[in-house]
Formats: structure tokens, sequence, C-alpha cells
């Protein structure tokens, strides 16, 4: 088997014997001409099958050492087919601090057909095994949590999980194939969003499924099809081609995070820092036991709301959106974006308090990154008023 580096770099290398084309071609097609009767070229109709799409799936199964992978138009429309391997009256273990995203489409989508949830702390073990009851079907566990980065016992689940005879599924969005492959930790099905670090680039949404058991795959595939929240082939293309870079710039933000998070432990109107790359986080030991890295988001808190509005108005480099994994950093405030649905009772008990800011690092030089961050921050907004009010005079 190629390293990962080498995977990386080939993939969708090879899809076009005919002309040789280097670069997977984009099969910009619905359906494919029969040669005969009652026979096929492979390919029948682009929601069941698009060799672009293939080529993309083919990567994502070798990447994560799956027996299949199946490729969607977003995260959520990949946890969406998967959550359709459950039925009316199932019961899953999902970890607290999950996406916001995940939050709403099981309790406000998926509840009413009858699928029931119990929430659980990330790092408890003796809450999920707690949580388990006769009608569980599955563990849904992030391996690192948002916006605070904690890092779940992902072994540990795993025999919880066998156990119990239940799936374990893995939202490994924020670490990729790169740093870590649940799969091979004992997990059943890994949940990608493409959109961030695969894609890389902030300029496509997808979701990518990674299966290990046969039967289960052939489970999933039929659903792909069935449900039909296909990704298409433009989107599948800029997916893989952000997949031949995902080492370089995951190695580069990893190094851009960990320089910016030792430079915001020292700034005294920062009052916490949330990174498993620092070796006081607690974290930290838990990931390097599993994981070849360590991520590239962070997450902070300043002393007051008044340094967060600064903050967010002041930096100008680094972009205030939603998102995370792309070359350009961004800058988020959870509490009012990402997790602005939960109620703030909620909130605080996850850590997620009106102070904390979540920053995706990007490739940008990390020089710039702390000097954008270290003039916002150390802007005094009477000064700018002065300035202001002189230059206006
Ligand atoms: C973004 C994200 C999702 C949802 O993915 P979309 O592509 O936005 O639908 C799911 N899980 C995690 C951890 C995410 O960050």
């Amino acid at each position: 088997m190629p390293h990962i580096d080498t995977l990386l770099a080939q993939a969708g290398r090879g899809r076009d014997p005919r002309t040789g084309a280097i670069s997977t071609p984009i099969y910009q097609t619905a359906t494919y001409a029969h040669p005969a009767l009652g026979q096929s070229t492979g390919f029948d109709y682009s929601r069941t099958t698009n060799p672009t799409r293939a080529a993309l799936e083919e990567a994502m199964a070798g990447l994560d050492g799956a027996a299949a992978a199946c490729a969607f138009a977003s995260g959520l429309a990949a946890l969406t087919t998967l959550l359709c391997l459950f039925k009316q009256g199932d019961h899953l273990v999902v970890a607290e601090g999950c996406y916001g995203g995940t939050y709403r489409l099981l309790d406000q989508v998926m509840a009413p057909f009858g699928l029931t949830v119990t929430y659980v702390p990330v790092l408890d073990q003796a809450a999920y095994r707690a949580a388990l009851r006769p009608d569980t079907r599955a563990i849904l566990v992030e391996s690192v949590s948002n916006p605070c980065l904690l890092v779940p016992d992902l072994p540990g689940l795993a025999g919880i999980a066998r156990t119990a005879g239940v799936l374990l599924v893995v939202d490994n969005t924020l670490l990729t194939p790169y740093w870590l492959r649940p799969l091979e930790l004992g997990a059943d099905l890994v949940l990608h969003s493409a959109s961030k670090y695969l894609a890389g680039h902030n300029d496509c949404i997808g979701g990518v499924v990674t299966v290990r058991d046969e039967a289960l795959a052939g489970r999933l595939k039929f659903l792909q099809n069935a449900v039909g929240a296909v990704l298409g082939p433009q989107d599948a293309w800029l997916v893989l081609r952000g997949l031949k870079t995902l080492g370089l710039r995951l190695e580069r933000q990893q190094r851009n995070a960990l320089t910016i998070a030792r430079w915001l432990q020292e700034q005294p109107m920062v009052t916490r820092v949330h990174y498993p790359g620092l070796p006081g986080d607690p974290g930290h030991a838990t990931l390097k036991g599993i994981a070849s890295g360590l991520g590239a988001v962070l997450s902070f808190e300043v002393q007051d709301r008044a340094t967060l509005e600064r903050l967010i108005a002041g930096v100008s480099l680094i972009a205030y959106a939603e998102s995370f994994g792309g070359v350009e950093s961004l800058i988020t405030v959870p509490a009012v974006q990402t997790h602005a649905n939960l109620s703030p009772a909620e909130r605080l008990r996850l850590g997620v308090t009106d102070t904390l800011v979540r920053l995706s690092v990007g490739i940008e030089d990390a020089g710039d990154l702390i000097a954008d961050l270290g003039a916002a921050l150390a802007l005094d907004p009477g000064m700018r008023n002065d300035r202001g009010t002189s230059a206006g005079g």
C-alpha cells in the first residue's frame, strides 16, 4: 500500500485511458448510452454512478481503508443518508457538542420519524455505556468536538460499541484521513464534510461516508441511489483536486495553528486557549495516541464583550465567516453563529461562552495572521474614534 502522500497526489489518476488525461475528466452527463439491449457500460444514470464521483469515492475509500465510500451533496446529505440505515424506534447515543447541523437534523427532522437520541458528555465513557438500550443501534461521535476541541477516546468507544453490538459512527471532518483513520480504530462508518479540509479552498459543499464492512457498504450504496442526495461531477472534481494537496495544506495549517495558539496564550486579553496541539491541552495526549496530527482549528476566550467586538471588527486579513478547513483563515463567534440555536444555558454547559472565538487557521504566513489578530486586539476603540474625528476635521 503506497504512503498516504502518494495516494493523495495520485487521487483520481488514470481515469481516461483513451486520452491519458492526467486530471480526472468531469463527466458532465446525466445518462449513458447502452451498447445493446440488456447491456451496459457499467454506467446507467448519474444518480447511481458517475465516473468523476466514482474517482473521488475510490480515492476516499483508499484513504480511509474502507470497503467503499459514497459521496454526497453535503456533509449533512451524507449524514441524512447514513441515518436512513436506521428506522422508527431505533435509538442513537450521540456525543454532546456535535456540529449544530447534526443536532438540528436529529432533533427537528429525524425525531418526528421516530429516531430517538440520548446525548452524552464527549469524554464520559461511563455515560455512553449507561445510555445504551436494547433498541440502541449506533454511537455517533466527532473525532474532535467543536468549538471546545474535546477529544473522545475512540478505541475505548469502539470497544463499547463492539461489546454492545452497535455501530460506531465517527464524524472525522476536523482531522481528515490524513491525520486519523477511525475505521482502523474500530469505527464502522466515517462521516466527512468535504466542504472543509478535503476540498480545502472554501469553494464547494460536499460530503463523504466511508464504511468498513462490505455488507454495510452495499446497503449504503443502495441508500445513496435511493435517497439521491449525490455529489455532482463538478464538485466531485473540486474535492478530488483538493485532496491532492491535503497533506501539504494540513502540515502548514497545523504549524500555523501551533504558532498562533502559543502567541494567544501570551496575550493578556485572551483568558483561555483550546487547541489539542498545545502540550498542556486536555486532548493533547489522547489525540497523540491515535492521530498523526493535532488539527488546525483552535478556539479561545477573550476577557470581555468589548474585546470580542474589537477583534471581530478589527481583523482584516482574517475573514469573519462560518466554516473552517480552507486555505483562507476564518474567524467565527460560535455563540451567535454555529451554536446560536442552543439555549444560553446549554451553550454555557458545553463551554460555548459569549466571548469564545473559533479560528480556522489557513495557509497564510503565520506572522501576518498574528499581526492581524494583534492589531485587532490592541486597537483602542476610543483612539480609533479620535483618529477618525481628526481626519474628518
Ligand atoms: C460542516 C460540518 C458538517 C456538515 O457538513 P456540510 O458540508 O456543511 O453539510 C458536519 N459535521 C461537521 C463536524 C462539520 O464541521
